[in-house]
């Protein structure tokens, strides 16, 4: 069997049920965007290589070793969408006629390294980006609007994990402090980590080795925020409650990108194992500064699609139409091809066979797949300018006028959605 063909390791195909259900997802997440006022971006899924050294820093994982780079090129498939928002903000000068914008994403992002459990070379995510205010009104409408998608795609007990790195000054002094004291534990931490302690401190504290783990848990941080990032952080706090969006302060969260500032958060799930996120986020206020555009604030999240898809139960099939147009035998084939033209016409979503099956298998067939009506074209009734519409639920039948039975269709189809 060598000349099969396999998908490349760390992608996935969706079929159904399973791509019913990633679709489910989405566009419940678009319902939700629109009510909250968000509108779409489509940007390309290649971007240059220097937008995310600069956006997300070049001493992160993804620009040192997850980059999918295009050959030849300093091109790469982006792993983010962060990043891109904000240099399609800036290159597009929409800034210029609207000084704040919220915007939503959905799609691939790629990863180059070796996949490992959990984590995809290709995978989805569904986001959202606030740009142009620094309220903590909005850092908390961009957290009601993740939790609101994860609790509308069906997942139980997601915990919000929230924290503030403060702005930059805040963060220099997290950095030290971090760096101060991990510096006494650094022959407990992985050879990344070591390396880390110099390069970018901030990150030791997200890696998921368990020694470095270990020696993080106990490092004790004091209050490293300026009055005004402290202030702002416990407003955000007092409102989520307020707003009945439940929290755990995590002091030690931070998450692996540089351009976080102030609020970063996580939603996780006990039962997705060691790579527990379904998503994260978290203010950004100098990202749009420093890819040369206006000093404005923004705030968004990531959720991974192929992670809440973990947290769902296998959904069960579900008929591809509502109608199946059965023929009795090939003389009335055409005519039930012109019927069934005419219900799709109507919008009423219908089948045919096309494998020359008996009655007897066809209706078989609409039984096996969930298929709730079957519209029979017999000669007899086709003298008539009839049909039979068939409950395939109750097996009870009816006769209808050609002329009628479209709308009456209708009107039963939609009956039976909700
Ligand atoms: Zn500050
Ligand atoms: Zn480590």
């Amino acid at each position: 069997m060598s000349n099969l063909f396999h998908s490349v390791r760390g992608t996935s195909d969706f079929y159904p049920p399973q791509s019913i259900l990633f679709e489910n997802i989405t566009k419940k997440a678009k319902r939700i965007f629109s009510i909250f006022g968000y509108e779409q971006l489509i940007l390309p899924h290649l971007e240059e290589d220097g937008l995310f050294k600069k956006g997300i820093g070049e001493v992160t994982d993804i620009t040192q070793r997850q980059m999918f780079k295009v050959a030849g090129k300093d091109i790469v498939l982006r792993p983010e969408g962060t990043a891109q928002i904000a240099r399609s903000y800036i290159e597009n000068s929409i800034y210029k006629h609207r000084d704040f914008c919220k915007f939503y994403y959905t799609g691939s992002m790629f990863r180059g390294e070796r996949p490992q459990k959990g984590r995809l070379r290709e995978f989805h995510h569904i986001g959202a980006e606030a740009i142009g205010s620094n309220s903590f009104y909005l850092d908390a409408e961009v957290i009601e609007v993740a939790m609101r998608i994860i609790e509308s795609a069906g997942i139980e007990g997601a915990v919000l994990k929230i924290n503030s790195l403060g702005c930059v000054k805040d963060k220099d002094k997290l950095s030290s402090l971090i760096k101060e004291q991990l510096s006494l534990k650094s022959g407990q931490l992985c050879d990344d980590c070591r390396r880390r302690i110099v390069t970018n401190p901030l990150r030791v504290l997200d890696c998921k080795k368990e020694r470095c783990r270990d020696a993080v848990s106990s490092i004790k941080i004091d209050n490293y925020l300026c009055d005004s990032c402290y202030e702002h952080f416990h407003s955000l706090l007092k409102l989520l409650s307020e707003m009945g969006i439940s929290y755990v302060y995590e002091p030690l969260l931070v998450r692996g990108l540089d351009y976080y500032t102030n609020t970063v958060f996580e939603i996780t799930s006990k039962r997705l194992g060691s790579q527990d996120a379904i998503g994260a986020g978290g203010r950004y206020n100098n990202l749009i500064k420093s890819l040369g555009g206006p000093d404005i604030g923004a705030v968004g999240f990531a959720l991974g699609v192929e992670r809440m898809l973990l947290l769902l139960p296998k959904p069960e099939e579900k008929p591809s139409a509502d109608v199946l147009v059965a023929y009795t035998s090939d003389y009335v084939y055409k005519d039930a091809y012109d019927i069934l033209r005419k219900l799709r016409n109507y919008g009423v979503s219908s089948v045919i066979d096309y494998k020359n099956k008996s009655l007897k298998a066809q209706l078989k067939w609409a039984q096996k797949a969930g298929i709730p009506y079957v519209v029979i074209i017999g000669d007899e009734e086709l003298k008539k300018s009839c049909v039979i519409i068939r409950n395939m639920r109750e097996s009870i039948q009816q006769e209808a006028a050609i002329g009628d039975f479209p709308e009456i269709i209708k009107n039963l189809t939609q009956g039976s959605k909700e």
